[in-house]
């Protein structure tokens, strides 16, 4: 069966009345009891959606708590300057959000009067917002026939209806896509998205799904077929990108010496002097090169440890050394000193990583 035909004939077949009912009443009695699900406001859910992206429930709950009396109302985010919500952030990681998130709520001041719009194209067009974020945002906050689609719910999908089909591979997502957009409601779209989207963080788990617990078990056609685990299909990954990089750890009095990144990737947040190492490249060389760029001269010395990091596809090696500066640290919007264990400093993740595996001796 090719994949375009799968989704409309599976769900008929299984009758999208019956599904929507059993879930519903599920999730009327099963649902977490989550501070955004509490608010029909546009801007708390919006937030919301965004740190939930690449984010566990649990890890995003204190942040969202703090973001939201912090920034209550969608003015006071676009009102705030882009350090201080990036330190808010700290901690939550892909700061890009954070940023698109800022830019987008300044949009809304300026060419909305400040109301988030209720426009599924006006909306989309906000930076960070995609489909699945317009899908989610106004299905709750307007109650807009929209579908939403994340991994949870393509899970959930691909099992239903027994459709081969992989978020990650864009014919895929486009059939699971078709899927959602067949399922969603005229009316009560908002409950119906979260529904589907609790079911798979609750009961159809990627590994060992609780198909007993499941209101769906009777139409689940992978287990009607005994092949759960065979949906979603497995798509192969991109391969990683392995780059080797040098960082100098320079401490005065407890606190670091970080520097504020330029450039495309995670401009704005501070980390220790770091450098990509070519093939063959010294560190030692290369470092020295970094620190007199900024204006410094140090004493240079390995601590032989390595801090493995990734960023999506990229795997990063880093080599620590430890640095003891000569001479004054020149003045610089770009340089500072830290404590980095202070949470409201806005450092890349491979810096905390990296602070914390080098020990003063
Ligand atoms: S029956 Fe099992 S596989 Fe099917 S939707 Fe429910 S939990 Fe997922």
């Amino acid at each position: 069966m090719l994949l375009r035909e799968a989704a409309p004939g599976a769900i008929a077949e299984v009758g999208p009345a019956r599904l929507r009912r059993g879930l519903l009443a599920w999730y009327r009695r099963h649902r977490r009891d989550l501070p955004w699900r509490r608010s029909r406001d546009p801007y708390r859910i919006w937030v919301s959606e965004i740190m939930l992206q690449q984010t566990q429930v649990a890890t995003a709950l204190p942040f969202y708590q703090k973001f939201i009396e912090r920034f209550p109302t969608l003015a006071a985010l676009a009102r705030a300057r882009s350090p201080e919500v990036l330190s808010r952030w700290a901690g939550l990681g892909y700061y890009r959000r954070a940023r698109n998130l800022h830019e987008a709520t300044r949009i809304v001041v300026r060419e909305h009067a400040g109301r988030v719009p209720a426009d599924a194209q006006a909306f989309g067009r906000l930076p960070g917002v995609g489909r699945y974020t317009t899908g989610a945002v106004l299905s709750i906050a307007f109650d807009h026939s929209l579908p939403v689609l994340d991994g949870n719910v393509a899970r959930v999908l691909s099992r239903l209806l027994a459709l081969p089909a992989s978020v990650r591979d864009p014919r895929g997502a486009r059939a699971l896509w078709r899927a959602a957009e067949s399922l969603v409601p005229a009316r009560g779209a908002g409950e119906w998205n979260q529904a589907l989207m609790e079911l798979g963080a609750q009961v159809c788990l990627p590994r060992a799904p609780r198909c007993d617990d499941c209101p769906l078990r009777a139409p689940c056609r992978a287990r009607a077929a005994g092949r759960v685990e065979a949906f979603p299909p497995r798509v192969a990954r991109r391969p990683t990108e392995r780059s080797r990089w040098a960082m100098v750890l320079v401490r005065h009095g407890g606190r670091l010496l970080v520097v504020r990144r330029e450039g495309p990737l995670l401009a704005g947040l501070w980390e220790p002097p770091a450098v990509v190492l070519e093939d063959g490249a010294s560190a030692r060389v290369a470092l020295a090169a970094t620190l007199r760029g900024l204006g410094l001269r140090a004493r240079l010395e390995p601590t032989g440890r390595t801090v493995r990091h990734a960023i999506t596809h990229r795997a990063i090696e880093t080599e620590l050394w430890r640095g003891r500066a000569i001479g004054p640290t020149p003045r610089s919007a770009r340089l500072r000193y830290v404590d980095p264990a202070r949470p409201g400093v806005a450092m890349t993740a491979l810096a905390r990583k990296a602070a914390r595996a080098d020990v003063e001796e």
